[in-house]
């Protein structure tokens, strides 16, 4: 029982860590997993997943079917996720029979886009405005205070932009909620900001925490397109940014690597846009630049292992590959830098297919061109 989930840890190698969600970051993470002498089971509700490819045990089968959770739980160890949209009613289910990380809690925050930034602002962390938006009456109120230009969102299941109107004036409300389809939702003032970056963290069961250096983030049509470290903080506001990540991940007594993505706003605020409870996007860069990536300090967590060592050796330009990004594999192959391609079957517009890390010394930093 739950109760009991330090006394099955650490798990040692050849121990089995169960994956929620068969995408490309259970595929990252189970070759983190592999590295280190441990296995994967990978659940998925899809029967093409990448993740599938590499992992030593998998089952294919709804999040909601209870003799399939079951049998899984019973053949692993320890379990996490590698994305926030799985029930959070799966994980609180598999936590009966197994030490799950991060837990239902931390699940539950940062699936409700209200949640979190209440969650956020109880904290006294800086967020954008907002108001909930959760009926007509509610929107109409929530657009009157906080004003155009602002962006509606759903609470709910909202990812890489989608489920995001944005309201340029007031009477673009109705249209907004249209788009929506009249979800629950949330109202954030716009963010003028100078530019976005995330904070990549793990923190362990006996509490101890890293975390990396933050990366500038550059997003086109809402999907990351570059991460860049080092980010053009300043060495204060780059600490204070960690120091956001940890004050998040201790409140929420989390277990696991967690992302706080940031906007640095013209006038030199950090406000924080949102929490992933998992590995992510910006922080593939880890994998080359740094002694330990974030997918093997996540494995460490939730296996109830020490964290590694987050140093970075390397100043690092991760770009994805997006859709049709990927037909250059070839050229991509022959040219400078760590080629990432997540096995895929079919190549879709806005569909992250793979990414490329390209490193160079340490505070020699510029631009790389994209090949
Ligand atoms: P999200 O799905 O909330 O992570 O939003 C995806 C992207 O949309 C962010 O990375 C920003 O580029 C942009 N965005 C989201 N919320 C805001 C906001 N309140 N102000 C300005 N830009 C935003």
């Amino acid at each position: 029982m739950r109760g009991s989930t330090p006394s099955f840890l650490p798990i040692g190698p050849g121990g089995i860590i169960g994956i929620l969600g068969g995408g490309q970051l259970g595929r990252m993470l189970s070759l983190a997993a592999a590295k280190l002498g441990l296995r994967t089971h990978v659940y998925s509700d899809k029967a093409d997943a990448p993740a599938l490819d590499v992992a030593t045990l998998r089952t294919i089968a709804p999040f909601d079917d209870k003799g399939a959770l079951t049998k899984f739980a019973r053949s692993c160890d320890a379990i996490t996720f590698e994305f926030e949209n799985v029930p959070s009613a799966a994980v609180a289910f598999l936590a009966h029979e197994k030490p799950t990380h991060p837990d239902a809690r931390a699940l539950a925050v940062t699936q409700d886009r209200f949640a979190e930034k209440t969650f956020l602002s109880d904290l006294g962390i800086g967020t954008a405005e907002f108001a909930r938006a959760d009926t007509f009456a509610e929107a109409r109120g929530a657009l009157s205070h906080i004003g155009a230009p602002s962006i509606l969102k759903t609470r709910h299941l909202g990812y890489d932009g989608k489920g995001q109107a944005k309201i340029v004036a007031d009477g673009d409300l109705a249209s907004a909620l249209q788009a929506l389809r009249e979800a629950p939702a949330i109202l954030e003032s716009l963010v003028d900001f100078a530019f976005e970056c995330s904070v990549v963290a793990a923190r362990a069961i006996d509490g101890s925490f890293i975390a990396y250096d933050p990366p500038e983030n550059l997003h086109t049509d809402h999907i990351l397109r570059r991460s860049q470290v080092p980010a053009r903080l300043t060495p204060a506001q780059g600490a204070q940014a960690q120091a956001i990540a940890k004050q998040i991940a201790d409140a929420l007594d989390y277990v696991g690597v967690l992302a706080v993505e940031f906007f640095l706003t013209k006038s030199s605020a950090l406000l924080v846009n949102e929490i992933a409870p998992r590995v992510h996007n910006s922080g593939h860069w880890t994998i080359e630049a740094c002694v330990v990536s974030q997918f093997e300090q996540h494995i460490r967590a939730v296996a109830g292992w020490p964290l590694g060592d987050p140093s970075r050796h390397s100043d690092a330009v991760m770009d994805n590959l997006i859709g049709a990004d990927a037909e250059n594999w070839r050229s991509l192959a022959g040219g400078t830098g760590a080629l990432h391609l997540y096995g895929k079957r079919d190549i879709r517009p806005g569909l992250k297919m793979g990414h490329v890390t390209r490193l160079s010394p340490l505070g020699a930093a510029k631009p790389i061109p994209r090949d």
